[in-house]
């Protein structure tokens, strides 16, 4: 008898559902045959508490995170962090290596002065000063880390870390090994666009997820990625944007020009197996551009897809190893990855 015969007729399996609001975004969680016992209302407070332990790391939207106080800090000596908290920054680093600065944690000033950050929304467009002066305090190479003890030391005191590319991944791996830590098998965490998916959802298929078509007006499905353990980002310059005098401005700036990127991508998703290295990825590639973007994905062996806008429409497509990896994430090889990617 075929799989799809035995599915026939049959009901979905029980599924809990969970979710709130977190990093100025909201979050959700689907776990699908839960261990016996468990129910949504006994997660969510623990789910919550787990991704308010990130907020307190890594958030610049909290004054009195650890990255916060880091951020505030004058000094140009060593300064301990947390290995959580490094790690996240680690990896900035090496994604900023890798993409030659267009990735950049440091891009704090600028973002900030953009009006992407915590601070006041700046009133339209910065002038060629303002930008050139906040370009200064701007620079992957001017922040050094240390392993063991973990920390770090800032070539210029008023160096600001910005984050924000990668937490929403970090979250969802944080709240992905508590879960996992529960013996819950089969799981779908999303912090805004970054998801982490494990198991099998409530029809035993992988999940589900959506990539919308990058218009800010409406939400409008471009296409479904079937995951299953394994990560997935979206950035996009869809949704956290102004416009001035008709012009678009995203969140995502470029280091060199101390702007928003151009419009010309709407959107790139990458799939792995971590949520913080897919959600950096995802920023990167977008600020990267339509052009050097899927190049360096497919130099990288990212699973990458693009949609980027042409004339008035849309057009999608994956890097090189994007289908590959998909077709493994497919409900037949369930049993090949079914294991914790990290490890
Ligand atoms: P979202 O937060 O909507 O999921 P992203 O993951 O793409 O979007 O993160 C965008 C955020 O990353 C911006 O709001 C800003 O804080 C930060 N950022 C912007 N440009 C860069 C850059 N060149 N390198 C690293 N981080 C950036
Ligand atoms: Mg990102």
């Amino acid at each position: 008898m075929s799989l799809a015969l035995l599915g026939c007729g049959q009901q979905p399996d029980p599924v809990l559902e969970l979710g709130g609001p977190t990093m100025g975004t909201y979050y959700s969680v689907k776990v699908a045959r839960a261990p016996a016992g468990i129910t949504a209302d006994q997660l969510q407070p623990k789910v919550a508490a787990v991704l308010d332990a990130v907020v307190a790391e890594i958030s610049t939207y909290d004054e009195t995170s650890e990255l916060s106080r880091l951020n505030r800090n004058p000094s140009t000596e060593w300064i301990p962090v947390s290995e959580n908290l490094l790690a996240v920054i680690a990896e900035g680093q090496r994604i900023a290596k890798l993409t030659g600065g267009a990735f950049d944690i440091t891009i704090g000033p600028l973002v900030n002065l953009w009006g992407f950050g915590p601070e006041a929304p700046h009133d339209g467009v910065p002038s060629e000063a303002e930008i050139r002066a906040a370009k200064m305090r701007v620079g992957w190479e001017k922040l050094e880390l240390r392993a063991s003890p973990p920390a770090v030391r800032k070539a210029r005191g008023d160096l600001y870390i910005d984050l924000s590319a990668l937490g929403e991944g970090y979250g969802a791996d944080r709240v992905a090994a508590w879960l996992d830590a529960q013996g819950i098998t089969d799981y779908m965490v999303a912090v805004a666009g970054a998801i982490r998916a494990k198991g099998l959802n409530a029809k035993r298929e992988p999940w589900a997820i959506a990539i919308e078509q990058p218009m800010p007006d409406r939400r409008a499905v471009h296409r479904i990625i079937p995951i299953s353990n394994r990560a997935l980002s979206t950035s996009g310059d869809y949704r956290n944007f102004f416009e001035k005098d008709g012009k678009h401005y995203s969140h995502e700036i470029d280091p060199k020009t101390g702007a928003p990127v151009d419009r010309k991508l709407g959107s790139v998703t990458v799939i792995g197996a971590v949520g913080m290295v897919v959600d950096g990825w995802a920023t990167a590639l977008m600020v990267l551009g339509d052009q050097a973007g899927p190049a360096l994905a497919d130099a990288q062996g990212l699973a990458a897809y693009f949609i980027v806008r042409d004339g008035d429409g849309i057009r999608g497509f994956g890097s090189r190893s994007f289908e590959d990896v998909l077709a493994v994430a497919g409900v037949g090889d369930h049993a090949a990855v079914n294991r914790d990617p990290r490890q």
